[in-house]
């Protein structure tokens, strides 16, 4: 996953980088079919073309650079699109409003517009447009010559196929981001960050869903609640640490040895919970027995920890119980019959 930790600046410059190469090929391509325009208006003024020449081939590399080097890149983007509109305002009108030339520039700025600012955006391009077009008038004067020649149709075909083209892959490589994104955020929002296993919130989702389907079609189901034993002390003889390392490690020991259908979670500080759906008692006692095992094996490589254990109560759903707090309550009393148990025991060395 990408760094979430981004400048407001760094994120408001992803919108210069995204548009930087469709502006460099739609203006390259937009200027094409403004000079076969300009060939058929029968422009002849050297300034003319010089400024189609800039707007075409310089633009786009000042637009970046100067979004690059604002304090909000976003707000200069946006700018650096007015000032391409009030351009294909001008260009229509130098162009004595060749038709086919005019709508394509008219309707990629407005592509271009709606992309970025939705349809607000839009009406501030349009008067961009406006503006440039009143400047080209007092300037060039005006002659409505909407007539193209094949030359200035051909001239337009680059535009008008590749470009949209270039902003729908520029597009769906955004919404594939943002589906990766969701995805990302989905996961964190259910994922206990600490032990990698579910969260408390999806837990509690999930046992709801699970008693609903046992209480309507009466399949079995398994919850076990496990609990490490006497971790506190671990807390307070080797530091938080150590505590934070044995929930890590529980978590990673749940992951591997559950099976694939079954939830693990953990929905405490060292409290943990295992839904086990279509599992009867003594399977569930089976899969218990491996956990603490498996426990077992990975506290004994630290000896710091050898010797702690974690204890499971387990419990399956009866046809009576109104609520998913009834079965809760079961397993957590079969966990505190089975800490009790421990304890009455005499410490083994
Ligand atoms: P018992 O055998 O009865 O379970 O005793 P215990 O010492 O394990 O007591 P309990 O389960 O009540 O204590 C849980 C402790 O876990 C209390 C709290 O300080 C600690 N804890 C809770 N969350 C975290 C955590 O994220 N990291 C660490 N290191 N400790 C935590
Ligand atoms: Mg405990």
């Amino acid at each position: 996953m990408k760094p979430i930790n981004q400048t407001s600046s760094q994120r408001s410059m992803r919108l210069a980088t995204r548009i930087y190469l469709p502006r460099t090929i739609g203006l390259a391509m937009g200027g094409i079919c403004v000079a076969a325009g300009f060939l058929e208006a029968q422009r002849s003024d050297p300034w003319i073309w010089v400024a189609l020449a800039v707007n075409a081939l310089l633009w786009p590399h000042i637009a970046y650079f100067l979004a690059k080097r604002a304090a909000e890149p976003r707000r200069a983007e946006r700018r650096n699109l007015i000032v391409d509109s009030v351009m294909g305002g001008f260009w229509v009108v130098a162009m004595q409003g060749s038709l086919l030339p005019s709508v394509l520039l008219i309707s990629m700025l407005g592509m271009n517009n709606v992309a970025v600012g939705g349809l607000r955006f839009l009406g501030f391009g349009l008067g961009a447009q406006l503006a440039g077009a009143g400047s080209g008038l007092l300037l060039l004067g005006w002659r409505f010559q909407p007539e193209a020649s094949l030359l200035v149709q051909v001239c337009c075909l680059p535009l008008l196929i590749i470009y949209p083209m270039l902003i729908g892959s520029v597009n769906f490589r955004l919404a594939r981001k943002l589906s990766r994104q969701r995805n990302e955020l989905r996961s964190l929002s259910e994922t206990d960050v600490l032990s990698g296993l579910y969260n408390r919130r999806v837990f509690e989702q999930r046992i709801d869903l699970e008693f609903g389907t046992f209480k309507r079609h009466g399949i079995p189901i398994a919850l076990a609640i496990g609990d490490i034993d006497h971790f506190k002390s671990i807390n307070d003889r080797y530091g938080h640490g150590a505590g934070d390392a044995l929930i890590r490690a529980t978590g990673q020991i749940l992951r591997s040895e559950k099976r694939g259908t079954d939830l693990a979670a953990r929905i405490g500080g060292d409290e943990f919970a295992v839904l086990m759906p279509v599992t009867g008692s003594d399977e569930a006692a089976v899969l218990v027995r491996r956990l603490q095992d498996a426990f077992a094996r990975a506290v004994a490589c630290d000896e710091r920890l050898a010797g702690t254990t974690i204890s499971f109560g387990v419990a399956v759903p009866r046809p009576d119980m109104t609520s998913r707090a009834e079965w809760l309550d079961l397993a957590d009393r079969a966990l505190y019959r089975e800490k009790s148990a421990k304890r009455s025991r005499p410490a083994q060395d």
